[in-house]
């Protein structure tokens, strides 16, 4: 399949490791132009490094916290300065801590919406103008199946989430005209160091073990087993693609059949 993506310019935040990292990895097997980001410096470095010379395409990789607005705003600057523009973006940021409702604080709310929301928010408001220029981009959202099914003791996930999609529905509304596609995907459980946070929590709240919480979530799917960051990646790289021209505002999930309803 010709996806028409060689010498475009992809963002991908939060990638220094599993869907963020799966995800800048496949834009390089398109010959994209890549940009990464992630906290920490040297697994971002390393991760870069190995997409680098695996598919010899230019990568820039800068170490920052996704919800500083002015650290977003430079990055995309730095994009612009070394590649001349920004045709895609990938929004994502790790996970809220799995908690039920009245586990929360008023600061677990906040930090959610920052790092799961405002983020989003910050890239949207940077790279949107230079899509424009050229009418053509490309923002894909990285969410969760909670946007479509809650799960249990992510309430934080499962409401934070939300807002997110209301953005790229109306993102994909309002620049529509210019070209700009908005689309979010939603991964079910995949195979990542988050997924084995998660088996921890649980199991320590349920006392069973982290083998048996990985079984039932595997069980959970019509595909009897969990995701590859890989598979989730493949479906980022579709979306921004020419072969996916005319979607947009919507939710693509990628959970295996884990989701429930029509
Ligand atoms: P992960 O924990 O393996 O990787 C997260 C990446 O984000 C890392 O590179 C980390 O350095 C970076 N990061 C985290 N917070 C950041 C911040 N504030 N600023 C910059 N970089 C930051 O997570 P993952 O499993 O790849 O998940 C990616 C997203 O998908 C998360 O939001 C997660 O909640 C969601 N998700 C994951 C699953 C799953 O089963 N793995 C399921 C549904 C949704």
């Amino acid at each position: 399949m010709e996806t028409g993506l060689r010498n475009r310019v992809a963002i991908v935040a939060a990638s220094s490791q599993g869907i963020g990292r799966a995800a800048a990895q496949a834009f390089a097997a398109e010959g994209c132009q890549v940009a990464m980001c992630a906290r920490n410096k040297p697994p971002l470095q390393q991760a870069a490094e190995t997409i680098k010379q695996q598919y010899n395409v230019p990568v820039l990789a800068e170490a920052f916290d996704v919800t500083d607005a002015g650290a977003v705003c430079d990055f995309v600057k730095s994009v612009v300065a070394r590649f001349g523009s920004v045709d895609i973006c990938v929004t994502n940021a790790g996970g809220p801590p799995a908690k039920g409702f009245l586990a929360t604080n008023h600061d677990d709310w906040r930090k959610a919406l920052d790092q799961n929301f405002l983020s989003t928010v910050y890239f949207a408001h940077e790279v949107i103008p230079h899509m424009q220029a050229k009418r053509w981009g490309r923002i894909i959202t990285i969410t969760s199946i909670t946007t479509k099914q809650p799960v249990p003791d992510l309430v934080l996930s499962n409401a934070v989430r939300a807002a997110v999609v209301g953005l790229v529905k109306s993102l994909a509304n309002e620049f529509g005209k210019d070209g700009i596609l908005v689309n979010n995907v939603a991964p079910g459980y995949t195979a990542t160091d988050r997924l084995k946070e998660l088996a921890k929590s649980r199991s320590a709240a349920t006392h069973k073990s982290e083998k048996d919480i990985y079984d039932a979530w595997a069980m959970d799917s019509a595909l009897k087993r969990v995701g590859q960051p890989e598979e989730v990646a493949d479906t980022i790289v579709w979306l921004a693609s020419e072969r996916a021209s005319f979607i947009t505002g919507q939710t693509i999930l990628v959970d295996g059949g884990a989701y429930k309803g029509l």
